[in-house]
């Protein structure tokens, strides 16, 4: 417990303390209007299962701030396409109605928010937004529709897991989806899915020359990527990305422009880079890396090189930044923090990496049988999240064995 709650000797305890306060009393009260199942638009009560945080039920979708914030929303108010109010403006408001809601309390001496939490029951924590991003979802829907739709013994093809998920590759296996590794595996004329990662110009190539009929689920984040290394490269200047040369997403980006763009993976490639100094360099990011991270490389590559064009904000996506952001909040007053996803999972890995980062443990796990196999019993307050590709029943499962073990839902 120790290990993350800052000395009493130094002066910034109490305000860190009193910070740490506040967010877990905001975490608290979006946990309240979850459970509470008050639409966040009309304010009426809605029946649980008709009301949601995400974006993946159709019966009722919340909307998403300009922040990517997720509120609760019921179905009438969510047909009519109301526009959803950030969160921060949503605190805001009730700060103004009840100046107390989320008023800073002056902690006692010794306050320690994981001992106060854990003094009468353990305590569990689910981040907001977790699980399922839009581009996972969009992905997995248009596998499902097109497994819909085969006719007879058709066999769909999918060139890579969909997603990164074992869960959701079982399941779509289990419909009769089949998952190849090259397009030389697809037999000519047959449907051919691409991933939410996207793929090269050349794999686009070898479909064609296949004659097979392609159903393209990247995700438009993804896809907007590759338009920023097409426009770059036709400029004629170098291309720096920033993320992991064998991950799915930076192959299919690479193809691209494969004579211009070089791949880093951390701030000490840059170093290595073998490009001039005096002209303008172009930048572009992996999707789903950790927003500390990419601030270390473009660091090294601001000193280094004094032209470098990129985009006003990195690449990386809403859904990846937010369920970071999550991540961090949870950290602050969590001792552990559960991440939900597979090993390959690049933005699973960085909740974790983020989660350390902010001074908790930190744990992937990626299927119920290793939570079993894990003592929780010396954490008085576990944090849980999952990744953009993890199924929300998984989420649940965990949720429901942790309870079992003595964890209350806060
Ligand atoms: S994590 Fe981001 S880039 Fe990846 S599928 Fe989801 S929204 Fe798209």
């Amino acid at each position: 417990m120790s290990e993350w709650i800052d000395s009493p000797s130094d002066p910034d305890h109490s305000k860190r303390e009193r910070e740490k306060a506040k967010a877990l009393r905001k975490s608290v009260w979006w946990q309240q209007q979850r459970q509470a199942g008050v639409c966040h638009y009309c304010k009426k009560k809605v029946a649980s299962e008709d009301i949601t945080m995400d974006h993946i039920v159709p019966v009722a979708r919340g909307g998403t701030s300009t922040k990517g914030n997720i509120v609760p929303a019921c179905q009438t108010c969510n047909t009519q396409k109301k526009t959803a109010i950030p969160a921060e403006q949503i605190l805001r408001s009730l700060e103004q109605d009840d100046p107390t809601l989320f008023q800073d309390e002056e902690p006692s001496d010794g306050y320690e928010l994981g001992e106060d939490q854990g003094s009468g029951f353990n305590s569990l924590f689910i981040a907001q937004p977790h699980g399922f991003c839009t581009g996972v979802a969009r992905a997995i829907h248009m596998a499902e529709k097109t497994l819909e739709q085969k006719s007879g013994n058709e066999t769909i093809f999918c060139l890579n897991e969909i997603v990164h998920n074992q869960h959701v590759v079982t399941r779509l296996t289990s419909m009769g989806l089949h998952f190849v590794k090259c397009v030389e595996d697809v037999p000519e004329g047959a449907k051919l899915l691409f991933s939410a990662h996207g793929v090269s110009p050349k794999v686009r190539q070898e479909a064609a020359s296949r004659n097979l009929t392609v159903i393209d689920a990247t995700c438009p984040f993804v896809a907007k990527v590759h338009d920023e290394v097409k426009r770059f490269a036709s400029t004629g200047i170098a291309i720096v990305c920033i993320g992991h040369r064998n991950h799915e997403e930076v192959i299919g980006v690479v193809g691209e422009a494969p004579e211009r763009v070089h791949v880093v993976e951390n701030a000490e490639e840059v170093g290595r880079l073998d490009l001039p100094l005096d002209r303008p360099i172009a930048v572009v990011t992996q999707t789903t890396l950790g927003e500390s991270q990419v601030a270390e490389v473009m660091a090294a590559l601001r000193s280094r090189y004094t032209q470098l064009v990129s985009p006003p904000h990195t690449d990386i996506c809403y859904a990846t930044r937010d369920r970071q952001r999550a991540v961090k909040d949870l950290a602050h007053h969590c001792a552990c923090v559960i991440v939900l996803g597979s090993a390959n999972s690049s933005n699973s890995q960085r909740l974790v990496e983020t989660a350390q980062a902010a001074g908790s443990e930190a744990v992937l796990v990626s299927d119920l049988s290793e939570l079993l196999h894990t003592d929780w019993s010396p954490y008085h307050s576990l944090g849980v999240t999952s990744g953009a590709s993890t199924p929300e029943d998984f989420l649940e499962q965990a949720v429901r064995y942790l309870e079992q073990q003595g964890f209350s839902l806060v």
